[in-house]
């Protein structure tokens, strides 16, 4: 087995260079932030294998932080809370984090449970190719296929189909799919999604007008078509 990574994201550093430690002796490779923002930066340059996230950090929020992660893809979030912050152990638990672990905590334990959710989620990491009807999505190519034709997408259109695939069923808002295209349009106006939506729909869709892959959600924005059977 490979050595797994895992990013700390914690403002108190006594706490994140403790658990760095241990985590380190556990035989894992573990690197800390001490800001939501700097965890957010740190999990897109390290894509770590799981992320230990405190709630409480200055700037960014953690939940914001999860919610960023959870829109990259699958990976492991184990989230740190405090005993009285029960709301928002309860938003970040919906937002897709995995465990928690309430402070003050046992390093033993939260090992336990970084063990624990890594086993869970072994093999269970986002599909590299996205299938939908005639339409095949390659993450990691960066290629989209109708009926096994080569569709010529522009960078922006495939990263918004592919963020769109990767979450078949899920409702984004405009604004949503614009931050999560933010690095690559610069782009402040949610309209914005809407021209990329419909020069995507002509590429992809065999009818543009009545599309079956990019759904609209009157009044709220998009989402891919969900999963059959799911
Ligand atoms: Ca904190």
């Amino acid at each position: 087995m490979d050595m797994k990574t895992i990013l700390v994201v914690e403002d108190e550093r006594e706490i994140a260079r403790m658990v760095q430690s241990y985590l380190i002796r556990e035989g894992y490779r573990v690197e800390v932030a001490f800001s939501g923002e700097d965890g957010w930066a740190t999990f897109r340059s390290l894509r770590p294998d799981l992320v230990i996230l405190d709630l409480m950090l200055p700037g960014m929020h953690g939940l914001e932080v999860a919610r960023r992660i959870r829109q990259e893809g699958a990976t492991p979030i184990i989230m740190l809370t405090a005993r009285s912050e029960e709301a928002d152990r309860v938003a970040g638990l919906e937002m897709g984090a995995d465990d928690y672990v309430t402070k003050p905590f046992s390093l033993r334990e939260l090992a336990a449970r970084v063990r624990a959710v890594l086993r869970r989620t072994e093999g269970g990491t986002a599909p590299e190719v996205v299938r939908a009807g005639d339409l095949t999505v390659d993450l990691a190519a960066r290629e989209a296929r109708l009926r096994g034709t080569l569709l010529e997408l522009t960078p922006t259109e495939f990263d918004l189909l592919a963020f769109l695939a990767r979450h078949p069923g899920r409702v984004f808002t405009r604004r949503e799919l614009l931050e999560a295209l933010q690095e690559r349009t610069y782009a402040t106006l949610p309209r914005t999604v809407d021209s990329h939506v419909k020069n995507l729909r002509h590429k992809i869709e065999p009818d543009p007008e009545n599309p079956t892959y990019i759904l609209t959600v009157h009044g709220v924005g998009y989402k891919f078509r969900p999963a059959e059977g799911g």
